[in-house]
Formats: C-alpha cells, structure tokens, sequence
C-alpha cells in the first residue's frame, strides 16, 4: 500500500515526542491525526506544517483517559478519513514522588491517563483497525516500565502495564494481521524531562553507555519502521530507545 494512502492517529501529538511522531509519518506520507488535551494552539501548528508535506492532516482534542472522549475522538477521525491503519498511542504524563509523599491522585491519574487510556484508544480503535488489511498500534512505554525507577511507582506501573496490554493485544489481533509493539524510550530531551534536575540528568547520563539523552527523533524512527512494510513480521515486541541505559 502507498504512504499516501495510509492514516495514522497519534495520541498526545501536540508536544515533544507525539509531535515528532506525527511530523515523521507525514514525511514518509502518511495523513496523520494528531490528539492533545490542551495545547489546540500548538496543534494546528503541527496540522498546518503536515499539510505543508503534502499529506491530509486534523488535530482532534480529547483526555485520553476518558473513555466516551475516546469515543468521540475515533468518530471524528472515522468521518474525515476513510480508513484508520496506524494508531500511536503516545499520550502520557508523570507525577513523581517517592511512595511515601505520593498522594493517591497522583497515582490514580497516571495510571488513568498513561495505561487506561491506551487501553481505551486500543479498545476504540481495534474496530476501526480491524477494516484495514495489516493494521499497526505502536504503544509508547518506558525504561521505568521496564527496570522501575525512584520515585515513579505510579508512572512505572502504568508504563509495564502497557507492555502486558500490548502483549496480550498482539495474541488477540495476529490473526487479522494487525502487529502491535511497544517502544520503551530512555531519557528523550522533551518537556517531561526538562522538569526533571540538571543532577538526575547527569546521573542518567552515566548509566548509559551511547552517553548521551535521545532526542525525539530517535523515537519516532523506530516508530516509522514499526509501522511500515518492513516490520510485517514483528508483533508483541518491546524496542528501547534508551541508549542502551536497560542493558
Ligand atoms: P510531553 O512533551 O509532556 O508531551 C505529552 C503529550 O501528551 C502532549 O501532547 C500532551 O498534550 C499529551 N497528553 C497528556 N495527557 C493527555 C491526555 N490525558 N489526553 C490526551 N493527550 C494528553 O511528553 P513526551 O516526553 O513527549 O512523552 C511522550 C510519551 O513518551 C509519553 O507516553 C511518555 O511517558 C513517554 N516517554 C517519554 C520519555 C522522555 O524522556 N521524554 C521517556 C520515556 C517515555 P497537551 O499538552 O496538549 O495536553
């Protein structure tokens, strides 16, 4: 199938790594829905720099973590774009501190947002994806889903939550052609990591061997690939992009 007649939706595309995402996909020609939650200025911004690449491009405002948002937000990209091939499920925040300071609302809505809102995107989707002939989902985890971290009990939760969701998804799709992978980004300059200490980013910086954070681009490479013909044979998977920081 041509790029240009693929269409992704990529969740949290207003900012840092979804942004990326979604301007990546558009270079290789894919029409792109972006979602965001509150940043409608900056998105039409991103929509307006993707029709510059020549491809269809809509910016669809939604909290992820609510499900009948959810709803509304595949409906309207079903009523603009014929088909759903691609979904990115990228959207997601943090709210650090160590377990004895962590409010249980910190708890709650990172695990509402960061894994119950990829389960609802994924549920939404999958009868959207399931027309498509070989559909793809990419699920955005993270090292700290993978290896825990200080003070993001809530967030790493939510993030090895993906990976199992993920997992289990793939069984269930394979049949219908659809893959679904997860990328695990290390430490990636966005805002998410701009909150975080010159200190706790020198520190990262030693633990990985490449020596240096990723920037976005890293990421949304290895996404590209995982939805384009070349990864057919890949499901269930989990790529880090961490420099090697969870060898
Ligand atoms: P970011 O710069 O803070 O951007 C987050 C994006 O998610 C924004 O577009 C934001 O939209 C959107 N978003 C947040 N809550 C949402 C909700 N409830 N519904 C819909 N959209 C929502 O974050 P980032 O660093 O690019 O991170 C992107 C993904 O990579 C996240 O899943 C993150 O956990 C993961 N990750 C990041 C790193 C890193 O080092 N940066 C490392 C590992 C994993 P608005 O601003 O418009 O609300």
């Amino acid at each position: 199938m041509e790029n240009n007649k693929k269409y992704a939706l990529v969740t949290g595309g207003s900012a840092g790594i979804g942004k990326e995402i979604a301007l990546e996909l558009a270079r290789s020609g894919i029409n792109v829905a972006i979602n965001y939650r509150k940043r409608q200025e900056e998105a039409s911004k991103i929509v307006e720099e993707m029709k510059s690449l020549g491809v269809e491009a809509i910016a669809i405002q939604a909290d992820v973590s609510k499900y009948e948002e959810v709803e509304n937000l595949l409906k309207k990209v079903n009523e603009v774009f014929p088909v759903l091939n691609i979904v990115i499920n990228n959207a997601g925040i943090t709210s650090d501190a160590l377990i004895l300071r962590m409010k249980e609302e910190q708890f709650d809505s990172v695990i509402d947002v960061n894994l119950k809102g990829v389960w609802n995107v994924c549920k939404v989707a999958s009868k959207y994806l399931l027309k498509s002939p070989n559909a793809r989902i990419v699920n955005i985890s993270s090292v700290a889903g993978i290896r825990g971290n200080i003070g993001q009990t809530n967030y790493s939760a939510a993030k090895a939550g993906v990976i199992g969701l993920s997992k289990s998804l793939a069984k269930e799709l394979a049949s219908r052609n659809v893959t679904v992978n997860v990328v695990a980004p290390g430490f990636i300059d966005t805002e998410m990591t701009e909150k975080l200490s010159d200190a706790i980013i020198d520190e990262a910086v030693k633990h990985i061997p490449l020596s240096r954070i990723g920037v976005v681009s890293d990421v949304a490479k290895a996404v590209k690939f995982l939805v384009s013909d070349d990864a057919s044979y890949i499901t269930g998977q989990v790529i880090a992009i961490d420099g090697g920081l969870s060898i």
